[in-house]
Parts: C-alpha cells; sequence; structure tokens
C-alpha cells in the first residue's frame, strides 16, 4: 500500500521538484497540499489554506512533507507529528537548533519518522568524495558558492527576514555537502556577514573554519565564501585537498567530480527523487534520519559573526 502524503508550501520547490518526484514514486500518493493561498495541484484531491485543517480533515494521511519558507515549519511538522504523520523537512529544517531539538524529542515520542532532507547530499559526485576522503587528512577546503540572488530568488522576502537565513539558504547546501564529504568535523572560527543596511538576513559571507583539536588538519586552511552579489554563471564549488597530494573539485552544486584534475563522476541530478526513496525507506524501518550537522555551522556562524553593514538591496 502507498502512503497517504500532504505537502504544506507550494512554493518553487515544491512545484519544480516535491510533486513530480512524489507523483514518479509508487511509494506514495500525492492526497493534499496546503499553501496560505489555498492553491490546489491538479490531480490531488485535497487543498486547503491551512494545515491544521488539512490535518483534522484528511482520513488515512500518513506522511507530511513540509516545504515552506523555514520559519512556520516547527510549528507545522509538531502539529504533524502530535496528529500521528511522519514528517519530511525541506532544509533549513527548522528555524533554530532548539526546535529542531524539539522534533526530534516529538518524533521519538510519537514513534514516527522524521527525516531532514539535505538535497545536495543526494549525488553520486558528493558519495564518491566522501568515499575517496575517507581516512585521508585534508590541508585546504575552499567553498565557492555564489550566485544572483535576483535570478535565484525573485521575489522571496522571507528570505530576506530575520530566520530566513540570507546568502546561508544557498549556503546551507555547501555546508551539508561539507560535512558529509570530510573525514573530520570542522568548526566555524571566523564568520564575516554582509547585511545590506536595509534587510535583516546577509547577501555574503565569509567563513574560517579549524579542524578538531589534535586532528592532523590543525593547521588545515579551511574556508568558505558565500555571494549572492554574483551575477552571470553561479559558482557552485567545493576544492579539497589532501595531505598525500590528492585535489578533489566538486562543481556544480555537487553534481561534478574532478580528482587532480580528471573528472570521475559527472551526473545530472536526481536528488528528490533519491528523497523520497529513502524517506520510503525511513518509514518502512521505522526510522527517523535527523542531521544537525549544517544547522549547526550556520548557528556558529551567526553566534560568532562580525556583522559588516553593506550597501541597501533593492529588488
Ligand atoms: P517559495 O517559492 O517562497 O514558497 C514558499 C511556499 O510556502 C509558498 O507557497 C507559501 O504559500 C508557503 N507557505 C509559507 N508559510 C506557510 C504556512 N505557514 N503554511 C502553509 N504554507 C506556507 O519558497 P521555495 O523556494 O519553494 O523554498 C521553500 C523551502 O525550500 C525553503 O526552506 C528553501 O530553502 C527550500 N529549497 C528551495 C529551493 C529552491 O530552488 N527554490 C531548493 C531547495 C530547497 P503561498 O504561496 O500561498 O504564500
Amino acid at each position: 500500500m502507498p502512503l497517504n502524503i500532504a505537502i504544506v508550501g507550494l512554493g518553487k520547490i515544491t512545484q519544480d521538484q516535491h510533486i513530480p518526484a512524489i507523483k514518479a514514486n509508487p511509494a506514495f500518493r500525492l492526497v493534499a497540499v496546503a499553501s496560505l493561498r489555498g492553491l490546489s495541484v491538479e490531480g490531488v484531491p485535497h487543498a486547503f489554506k491551512d494545515h491544521r485543517a488539512m490535518l483534522a480533515a484528511v482520513p488515512d494521511l500518513d506522511a507530511v512533507a513540509i516545504c515552506t519558507p523555514p520559519q512556520p515549519r516547527h510549528a507545522i511538522a509538531r502539529d504533524a507529528l502530535a496528529a500521528g504523520k511522519h514528517a519530511l523537512l525541506e532544509k533549513p529544517p527548522a528555524a533554530t537548533l532548539s526546535e529542531l531539538v524539539d522534533l526530534k524529542t516529538a518524533a521519538e515520542a510519537a514513534a514516527k519518522t522524521l527525516f531532514t532532507t539535505w538535497h545536495a547530499q543526494y549525488n553520486a559526485a558528493v558519495e564518491e568524495a566522501r568515499e575517496r576522503l575517507a581516512g585521508r587528512s585534508v590541508t585546504r577546503l575552499a567553498v565557492t558558492w555564489k550566485e544572483d540572488v535576483r535570478v535565484w530568488h525573485p521575489g522571496q522576502e522571507w528570505i530576506w527576514q530575520a530566520g530566513g537565513f540570507g546568502v546561508f539558504d544557498p549556503g546551507i547546501n555547501a555546508l551539508s555537502i561539507v560535512t558529509r564529504i570530510l573525514p573530520e568535523p570542522v568548526f566555524v572560527k571566523r564568520a564575516d556577514l554582509s547585511f545590506p543596511a536595509n534587510r535583516d538576513a546577509p547577501i555574503a559571507a565569509d567563513l574560517a573554519f579549524g579542524a578538531a583539536a589534535g586532528a592532523p588538519a590543525g593547521d588545515a586552511d579551511l574556508t568558505a565564501a558565500f555571494d549572492w552579489r554574483q551575477t552571470g554563471e553561479q559558482s557552485w564549488d567545493i576544492a579539497v585537498e589532501t595531505a598525500d597530494g590528492a585535489r578533489f573539485l566538486l562543481e556544480k552544486g555537487g553534481s561534478r567530480l574532478a580528482v587532480d584534475g580528471k573528472v570521475v563522476v559527472d551526473q545530472a541530478s536526481a536528488e528528490y527523487p533519491r528523497i523520497y526513496e529513502r524517506f520510503a525507506a525511513l518509514v518502512r524501518d521505522g526510522r527517523s534520519e535527523v542531521d544537525e550537522a549544517p544547522f549547526r555551522l550556520v548557528a556558529d556562524a551567526f553566534m560568532i559573526g562580525r556583522r559588516i553593514a553593506v550597501e541597501p538591496f533593492a529588488s
């Protein structure tokens, strides 16, 4: 029997990825949607303006995918778990770390699956990099995640609000790859956050990381540069060098991997079909998957970050 699933939040990522991925996966049947405007979706029997009304009204609902901006995610996921539904969280999984910890506890109490999706991790090149980096000592990490905010986030006001994460909304994708592929954890040591004078979220961020005390990579050069002011082609690249002289370059958002200049994986992304395969398997096995690591790095950057005022942003 397929799982009856509903989606809360009917924005860009839901239209582009979640709906096609769910419809293509026989493990799921999309039975309801909820968005603030109460939009309906062709072939989906129920549409609501309010997720609570949806939880009360839709019979036999098994799971909810929460694809709103991060600010309301915790309250919606809480309600879904309390109603006995499995919950899939778009990234970032909540607005704060405490909210995510609370959801983990609530899922355990309800004996339901909680799944933090980090879509960038579902690339074959990312997995290949992780396997090849295992057991090696990293001496250099250079993350470059730069794009034109007007092209990638047109009209998204929530992204500029406090709790909208600003440039960390894409930047957290890079960090989710970093935490997945590096053999040792890294820690934010410096964060320069550039806030437009008229906004409550950063438009750019420069981070420097340290490695675990005593780890071989203690003197490593580990940085990330996020910027929304880049025009033209975006840069979604992660370069890694190891003590034994290997050079890794993950490009195109993690879909292409070159090692020592030679491309070893170049595979069109199938992130969302894989996410729903994983969700179905977790529900089947009665397990949760809650990965806090990328979220913690962002929280740390905001916690120790230096605020730099830059020119106002006009959309
Ligand atoms: P978006 O286009 O601005 O859409 C957000 C949607 O959420 C809208 O449909 C809005 O409804 C709905 N919404 C907001 N608050 C709600 C609430 N309390 N209850 C029900 N619906 C609510 O945003 P998006 O680009 O899809 O991004 C959503 C999330 O996905 C973000 O966390 C983002 O980081 C993540 N994501 C985005 C992308 C991407 O390429 N865009 C990629 C991967 C992940 P109305 O339209 O009715 O107002």
